[in-house]
């Protein structure tokens, strides 16, 4: 934690004991001028400290708010090692370390190490921080850090331009020559800060609150302990994810690692930001299939399964059928996978993919209709949603009725799920023919949408409907769309977009663990979210 207040940090100290931290850091930064009073506060801090902790006074010139000179912040490091109450561990930065013989003679004689004759306890943690990208000089800098026999823990951090550079972080850590810390800063980095444990990693950072991270991308220790159950990581844990652009508010993690835990399977679900880039549709699916191959191929990472959203579910299909892996028949129908599953049996790896949202859909609606043979279901929308549910309710034997905004686009959707089963219709015509169920493939009535307050059908057509025609969102921010709340009022059975995320998630889950999902948590989960 950044340090400004003494109190301040002291609180927010016990706060992390008590929510699980084994460590503190605390970062003095803006409490190092030189002048002796903010000396005796920091020691005044370290000796209150309910646990052990690190002190870093991070200069200007790596990332940090320090602007003293290296022989100010040495001064503090002396004072700190030689207190009757040092910390565990003085983090100095290996480009200071190694420019001035001077500075590291006076940081090594306040730590402990081999050749101290001097009763310290304190350790140091070599540090190297790049907050732009991946150091051009990695490899010299790693190299460099392990001839310095003094550090005990070497920590590398550089902000992660992709998943890809967090595979180098965990190769890093399998070379380690002493313990250390490796971790990629930024949205594409969180999979190095929780997969810590996975890879022997001394420690990683969290914040205690959302708001005071100290480095970007840095989960709050609720997260980590909570969502991801760090402490349950170990080398062995399968790793899987949400791959898409943007997923950060994706609420896959939240279930899946849920249901991991209530059904005692050993693996950790993350969100996994793959960009869709600025080199158009070929460039996003150039860089998804290079992550994901490469995510596959790292053998340790034992990336076991990922859900794929959108932009790359079309990108997943075309992935499949490039590299020669199991695809299911609907991923072929709908040429878009949102399921990939990768097992590994003696060395032999074996990749398939599928497409969850298609029998999910079909699902709701072959409940709700007690069976789609020779049911009318109207899809308002042609995108990949619609395109999905058209797939699934036509294999159970219904026809489709698309109507759409743009008729091009719903004359090219009726004919790849087959003009023999599907019709292109307007509102009226649908008016005066009333389906068996509608659903809303569109975002008309998702909140942040284009219409938020907006159903993409007409009252004029749900007043049409027979009673016991089922009215089906596929959104689910919120719950209850204007749509849904429209049917209700006419007396019509209603499905809510949480029931599609929910099947669409247990398929993935099944297939996955071989357990059947617990639904109803993930039903709980999604809920206590989007109140
Ligand atoms: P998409 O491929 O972009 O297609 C969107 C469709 O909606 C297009 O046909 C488009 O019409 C139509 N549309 C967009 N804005 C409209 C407007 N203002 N008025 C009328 N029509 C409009 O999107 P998608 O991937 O199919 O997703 C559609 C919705 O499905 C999403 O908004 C999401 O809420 C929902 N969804 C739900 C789940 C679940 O598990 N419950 C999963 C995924 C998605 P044009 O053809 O004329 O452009």
């Amino acid at each position: 934690m950044m340090v400004r207040d003494v109190d301040h940090a002291l609180l927010r100290a016990r706060e992390a004991k008590d929510a699980g931290a084994d460590l503190v850091e605390y970062r003095v930064d803006e409490l190092c001028s030189g002048d002796e009073g903010e000396t005796e506060i920091i020691l005044g801090l370290v000796q209150d400290s309910p646990l052990p902790c690190i002190v870093t006074c991070r200069p200007t010139w790596e990332g940090g708010a320090c602007d003293a000179d290296d022989m100010t912040r040495v001064a503090l490091f002396e004072a700190l090692g030689t207190s009757d109450h040092p910390p565990a561990y003085i983090d100095v930065e290996l480009a200071a370390y190694t420019r001035s013989a001077n500075l590291r003679q006076k940081v090594n004689l306040a730590i402990d190490h081999d050749k101290q004759s001097r009763d310290v306890r304190t350790s140091l943690i070599l540090s190297t921080h790049d907050f732009d990208s991946r150091p051009a000089d990695l490899t010299r800098r790693v190299l460099a850090m392990s001839t310095e026999g003094a550090a005990a823990v070497h920590k590398v951090a550089f902000r992660a331009r992709s998943l890809r550079d967090n595979l180098e972080l965990f190769d890093l850590l399998g070379d380690r020559t002493k313990p250390m810390i490796a971790l990629g800063m930024g949205e594409f980095g969180l999979m190095s800060r929780v997969l810590a444990p996975k890879f022997g990693a001394f420690l990683t950072f969290a914040s205690i609150h959302k708001e005071e991270t100290t480095a970007p991308g840095q989960p709050t220790l609720r997260e980590l302990l909570d969502q991801y159950r760090f402490r349950s990581i170990t080398p062995e844990t399968r790793v899987y994810g949400v791959i898409g652009w943007p997923v950060g508010h994706s609420m896959s993690p939240h279930i899946h690692n849920a249901g991991f835990e209530g059904v005692g399977h050993d693996g950790v679900y993350l969100p996994l930001p793959i960009a869709s880039g600025e080199t158009g549709q070929d460039g996003a699916y150039e860089s998804f299939k290079a992550t994901l191959l490469a995510m596959i191929d790292h053998r340790a990472l034992d990336l076991s399964g990922a859900s794929v959203t959108i932009p790359h579910k079309e990108h997943l299909a075309r992935l499949a059928r490039e590299q020669g892996w199991a695809i299911d028949a609907m991923s072929e129908r709908c040429a878009a996978a949102n399921t990939v599953t990768i097992e590994r049996d003696e060395g032999r790896l074996a990749v398939s993919v599928s497409n969850t949202d298609a029998p999910a859909a079909a699902a709701c609606l072959n409940e709700a209709l007690a069976g789609l043979t020779g049911k009318r279901v109207a899809i308002v929308g042609a995108g990949g949603v619609a395109r999905a549910i058209g797939a699934g309710v036509s294999a159970l034997g219904a026809r489709v009725l698309i109507v759409n905004r743009t008729p091009e686009r719903a004359t090219a959707l009726s004919e790849s799920i087959g003009p023999d089963v599907c019709d292109v219709l307007t509102m009226d015509e649908l008016a005066e023919s009333p389906p068996d169920a509608i659903v809303n493939a569109t975002p008309v009535g998702m909140a942040g949408g284009p219409a938020p307050d907006q159903s993409p059908v007409p009252g004029s057509v749900l007043d049409a409907c027979p009673p016991g025609t089922a009215v089906f969102d596929t959104i689910y921010t919120p719950i209850d769309t204007p749509m849904l709340l429209a049917a209700r009022e006419r007396g019509l059975p209603t499905i809510d977009g949480v029931d599609m995320f929910v099947r669409q998630a247990a398929l993935q889950f099944e297939g996955w663990t071989g357990k059947a999902a617990p639904t109803g948590l993930f039903e709980r989960i999604i809920s206590e979210h989007l109140a």
